[in-house]
């Protein structure tokens, strides 16, 4: 017979039936594997906390996606995020798969040079583009999303100075019905800026206006709002076929749908509330079709889907610091990872689950990071059975944003592995070092000395 596990005593109130005042109970069955490897021992391989990423996960979900809008629309190109999850292993999953590089700073763009993504696939987002970043654009022939108009004007010298035509599209911010807007990047629809852009460009006749972008939000729960914003950024480009016989080569409709990952707040989990994929899809495609573009100028459509299509491959492990009461009679929960690599907890209420067996008493309990900071909160409220010291648990749903947010503050960043579609862990990114952190400080001369090192204090 299995030996049982000791578990302490303890008085509780009865929670009846599934639900209680902060939601569902958590998980029913411990979650011991992933992908066929045990907890346990990628832990002990790689150290605790560790975070964890399927690339079965990652792929079906990209195929899955590209299924979605491909069965509804004849010419469609995702472009990956880099900001959501830049670990290069991740991006050339995603590069291997079809998908063109879409970045926001300088930065991502040297990783996706990197990476050996050709110039024309690397679309170039964001509101800061230095001289340096915009030449090499230029040079590479990348599309570049213009945000403001001293972007279009810089971009004209340019041009001029380097005798070339580079291929630009707008950033388009707009009214979808969805607020607070977004109305910081890019150009207004509503009030006539995003035209003016357009007439500008054109008849300015030193860039090349191949494109219209947006980019709506994130974590957005409305697949009707991109309806809104296909059919204006539509508007847009017949309105130009009109007026200059030009044809638009393609409309980029950005990021921001959904994860299943669960806001604060929310009562039911996010699994059952976050629209499908094809439910995007559907909204996006049927506008685009029925906007009036004859079959000749129908537009490519890009899609620069981020946390939707990495949130879910994502895990993070880690284990039990210690347990402690409140003065309150709470329980309290301290484990080796906190908001410093888990930035997501802000917003969102991870799922959690024990990795190993555990008995049907559950209690309500806080769960703390291990950082000396009193905001250092995983979950203020999660229905958990009692976890002893150096048990694991899994937390879901954390591939996108929290390996590019995370910080090092008080503790260094863990190690990331890879279950690969050969059900082998691949490390792709090693645990930070003391060398790591310590190798871009400076020490200047005067300060290399002093009386507790030199023993002459006592
Ligand atoms: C962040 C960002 C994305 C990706 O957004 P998700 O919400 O992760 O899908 C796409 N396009 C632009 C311009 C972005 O800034």
């Amino acid at each position: 017979m299995k030996k049982q596990i000791y578990e302490r005593p303890l008085i509780h109130r009865i929670n009846t039936g599934m639900m209680n005042k902060f939601g569902t109970k958590t998980e029913y069955a411990p979650v011991s594997h992933i992908d066929g490897l045990a907890v346990k021992d990628l832990i002990k391989e790689y150290g605790s906390p560790l975070f964890v990423l399927s690339e079965d996960t990652i792929r079906n979900t990209y195929r899955e996606a590209v299924r979605a809008f491909k069965t509804r629309y004849p010419k469609i190109q995702f472009a990956w995020s880099y900001k959501t999850n830049y670990i290069n292993a991740v991006c050339n999953i995603f590069h291997q798969e079809g998908s063109w590089a879409e970045v926001v700073s300088g930065f991502e763009y040297q990783k996706a040079i990197n990476n050996g993504v050709p110039g024309p696939k690397i679309i170039f987002n964001g509101p800061d583009k230095s001289d340096d970043d915009l030449r090499r654009a230029i040079t590479n022939n990348s599309p570049i999303h213009i945000d403001h108009l001293d972007e279009l004007y810089r971009l004209t010298e340019l041009a001029e100075e380097m005798n070339k035509r580079p291929n630009v599209a707008i950033r388009v911010n707009m009214d979808t019905g969805i607020y607070p807007m977004w109305d910081r990047f890019g150009f207004n629809y509503e009030n006539g800026q995003a035209w003016d852009a357009i007439n500008k460009i054109i008849l300015g006749n030193r860039l090349e206006l191949i494109g219209v972008h947006c980019h709506i939000g994130t974590f957005m729960l409305s697949p009707q709002a991109y309806a809104t914003a296909a059919y204006k950024l539509s508007d847009l480009a017949l309105g130009i076929k009109k007026k200059f016989g030009k044809t638009i080569h393609y409309i980029d409709m950005g990021g921001g749908f959904a994860s299943k990952n669960t806001l604060k707040g929310s009562f039911l989990p996010g699994a059952d509330t976050t629209p499908t994929i094809d439910q995007f899809a559907e909204s996006i495609t049927t506008a685009l079709l029925n906007a009036g573009f004859t079959e000749k100028d129908l537009p490519l459509l890009v899609l620069e889907t981020g946390r939707a299509l990495i949130d879910e491959a994502g895990y993070l492990l880690g284990s039990v610091i210690a347990n402690k009461r409140l003065s309150d009679g709470r329980r309290a929960t301290i484990m080796d990872f906190g908001v410093n690599i888990l930035f997501t907890s802000f917003w969102y209420d991870h799922k959690i689950s024990p990795a190993q067996e555990f008995s049907s008493y559950t209690e309500d309990t806080v769960m703390y990071g291990p950082l000396c900071m009193n905001i250092d909160v995983v979950r203020s409220h999660i229905t958990l059975p009692p976890l002893k010291k150096e048990d694991h648990v899994v937390v879901h749903t954390v591939g996108a944003y929290n390996m590019t947010q995370w910080m090092q503050f008080i503790a260094m960043r863990p190690a990331v592995v890879l279950i690969g579609t050969d059900g082998k862990s691949h490390l792709i990114r090693n645990k930070e070092t003391i060398e790591n952190i310590e190798s871009s400080e400076v020490m200047p001369d005067f300060l290399k000395k002093h009386a507790l090192a030199s023993g002459i204090l006592k």
